[in-house]
Parts: structure tokens; sequence; C-alpha cells
């Protein structure tokens, strides 16, 4: 027998998960990754053990109707192969930790019910994450559950980047700037601090998945994020706009009689690069399409991260490093090549060459601004969140 720790990322019809073994290392040692993905729909199963994959539909009496049926097929599965791994703790994306939790913590029903109370701030994304709890709580009594929020690294920004120019009590009430992407940032700020300490000083992340963000770090914490009350803000990203004049908001209402069901389904699913670009929402296929709009989609969402980019390095003072992280920051040349061209008043000396060949430092020699290019591993983070958290007597004191 020896201890495990299971991560899980529960959405609205899909559980991620991994199984990570203890091995006694400061980051924990992944043994197994897959997902359910398609409850209440088509659900398909999906594991990859060994750089091994394998996928199947779940028909028949094996349907999964909800979350614990869900989680039962993963415990299941987990229990077959690998028959030897003791569960010791349970860790958890939670992408809401409100105004008050600012680190990873063991969760009680007492906590819980707080995070309930967050449902509000984030109803596409929290209810499902608490199903996952409530899941995994049922699934194993007695296990110690751990929620990693997603805002919990941005509860250091100052009053300034977490503020809407709204009056007070909507401040009081909740309507802040939490930024998302928090437990990527975390992972990045801790791989850098070990590779290059100096560069957490001033940097800006850029996670650029199919959702997107950057952040500006100083001293190794949070001080401002693209992203803002929801995780709409800030860049271009799949298929959500990113920054809009609330202006835009109000004539959709007035003007085109447009409900706040409707205005969502445009902001979340129906914008962004598949809205704008009408070919995908793959950072891949734009790159490879011939389309005009698909062109203008791309030169929108870079114009987006350099404008950003400027601001955030404002707020850092300048930078001593940047990193590219996420599906896109990790992967697409085309991308990072077009944001650091002609950035050279920002202290950035961009080398193309290191680019082209996927190296990880793509700044040239002497250049003021180190530019990494980094994989993130939100997995890796809660699963080390999770030893940590497990080993505390009892849970923490809300804030
Ligand atoms: P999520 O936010 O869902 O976690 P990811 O971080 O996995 O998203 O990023 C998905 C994005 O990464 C997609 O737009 C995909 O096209 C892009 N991507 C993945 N590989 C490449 C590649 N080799 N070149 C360009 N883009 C890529």
């Amino acid at each position: 027998m020896s201890d495990h720790i299971i991560t899980l990322n529960a959405g609205s019809s899909s559980i991620k998960f991994a199984l990570f073994a203890l091995d006694g290392g400061e980051w924990p040692r992944m043994v197994a990754i897959g997902q359910i993905e398609g409850i209440g729909v088509s659900p398909e199963f999906e594991a990859k053990v060994d750089g091994k994959k394998s996928k199947r539909a779940l028909t028949g009496a094996e349907t999964p109707k909800n979350h614990d049926d869900a989680l039962k097929i993963i415990i299941g599965w987990l229990g077959e192969t690998f028959p030897d791994a003791k569960i010791a703790a349970i860790g958890h994306r939670v992408v809401h930790g409100g105004p008050i939790y600012s680190a990873p913590m063991l969760i009680d029903d007492a906590s819980y019910k707080v995070l309930e109370t967050f449902s509000a701030l984030a109803p596409l994304h929290q209810p499902h994450n608490l199903a996952g709890i409530a899941a995994a709580g049922r699934a194993f009594p007695g296990i110690p559950q751990v929620g990693c929020f997603d805002t919990a690294f941005h509860r250091t920004q100052p009053f300034v980047n977490d503020t809407y120019g709204l009056p007070p009590e909507h401040y009081q009430e909740g309507v802040r700037r939490y930024g998302f992407h928090g437990l990527s940032y975390e992972y990045i700020t801790a791989r850098l601090e070990e590779r290059d300490p100096a560069a957490l000083r001033r940097l800006v992340v850029l996670h650029l998945g199919n959702g997107a963000s950057m952040c500006a770090i100083k001293d190794g914490k949070g001080q401002a994020s693209t992203m803002g009350f929801s995780p709409l803000d800030g860049l271009l990203m799949g298929t959500r706009c990113g920054q809009i004049d609330p202006g835009v908001l109000l004539y959709l209402m007035q003007q085109k009689g447009m409900n706040a069901a409707q205005i969502s389904d445009l902001l979340n699913k129906k914008s962004g690069l598949k809205g704008m670009s009408g070919v995908s929402s793959d950072m891949r296929d734009l790159e490879s399409s011939d389309a005009p709009s698909a062109k203008q989609a791309l030169e929108y969402f870079v114009n987006r991260i350099r404008r950003e980019l400027g601001s955030l390095m404002a707020v850092t003072g300048g930078a001593d490093a940047l990193v590219f992280t996420g599906g896109i920051g990790s992967n697409s040349k085309f991308v990072r090549g077009e944001v650091l061209t002609g950035m050279e008043w920002a202290g950035i000396a961009f080398d193309p060459a290191a680019n082209q060949a996927g190296a990880e430092v793509i700044s040239a020699p002497g250049s003021a601004v180190k530019v990494y290019v980094m994989q993130t591993d939100e997995e890796a983070m809660i699963a080390r969140h999770t030893i940590r958290v497990a080993k505390l007597a009892k849970a923490p004191a809300l804030a």
C-alpha cells in the first residue's frame, strides 16, 4: 500500500481527474490522468497511464447520470488499475474562494456552506466544483478534501487593482476584480523560483489557452490580472469576448431587447476567436486558415495581449521576466513571435531563432527582460497544496 492523492476538477458536464503517488519529493509524481466528458449527453471515459491513452463510450448500465455516478466510475477504474494505491486525500480545483479565501484549505461542512454562497459570483463553474466535492465526500468518507481556489493567488493585489469605479457598497458585497487561473500562476512562480528566483521580482505571466489571462507579479505575489469579476474580462479567448465596454451591454439590452441569458450566451460562447473568425475556437485551425476573418481574429487576439502587456508592465515597473504558458502560450510560435516583435521599447529583445527551435528561453542573450516558455501543470499544483493542507490537524478558521 502506498499513499496517493486524487485531484478532481468538476465542470458542468465533465470530471477531470489525476492520481499522484507521494514519493516524498517536493512535487508528487503523476501516475494517471483522465476525464469523463459528456455527463448527461454522450459520456466518454478517457485515461492516460505511462503515456498510453485509452478512451471508451459509457453506455447502457454504465451511463453516468450525474457527478456521483461519474466519480464512482473513476474510482472503480482507479481501484482496478492501481489496486495498491491508498488514497490519503483528495484535492479539488474550486474556481471561487470569494473575497476571503486566499489559500488552499480543508473543506468541512462550514467552509462548504461558505463556498456555496460564492456560486452567485461564478454560476457557470462553482456549483459544479461543489458537486464534485460533495460526491467525493460521499465516496471517501473521512478522507481529507482540500479546496484549491483559482482566485486565491490574486488576493494579494492592491485595492486599486481589486476594485471597479463603483460606490463602495458594491466592493463590500463582493463586486471585485478576483482574477482567475491562479493555480497556473502559482505553479509557474513555484517552478521559476526553483530555476531563476530573481525573475520573481517583476514578472508578467501570459496564460494563453482556450481561457486566457495575464498576471503581473511582484516578489512572487499577484498584483493585477486581466481577468476581473468574472473570467470574461481581458484577453480575447476561444469563445469569450474579453474586454468590452459595458455600454455595449446596455445597447444590447435596451435597443436589441436581449435578456441576460442571451447576452451571457453571446459573450461566453459565441464570441472570441470562434465568434470573430467564424472558423474555429482552436488556435491551430486559425493559424492554418486562409479566411480573412481568421486573420483578423488573430490580429485582435495578439493586439489585446500586447496592450495588456504594456499595462501590466506599468504595474510591475518594468519586468525582469515574462513567461508564456497554456496551450497557446507554450505551443504557438506564431503567437509568441507576434506578441514579442517590436517590443524593444520595453526592454524585450526577442530571439526568433530560439522561438522557432522551441527553446525554453526565447529572449536574446543580454535582453533586459528574460522570456521563458513553460508548461503549466495545475493538477500538480493542486496535488502539492493537498499534501501540505491535509497534514493540518483541522480546517483553518475563516480569514
Ligand atoms: P484550456 O483553457 O481548455 O485548458 P489549453 O491550455 O489546453 O486550454 O489550450 C488550448 C489552446 O491551445 C487551443 O486554442 C489550441 O489550439 C492551442 N494549441 C495547442 N497546441 C497548439 C499548437 N501546437 N500550436 C498552436 N496552438 C496550439
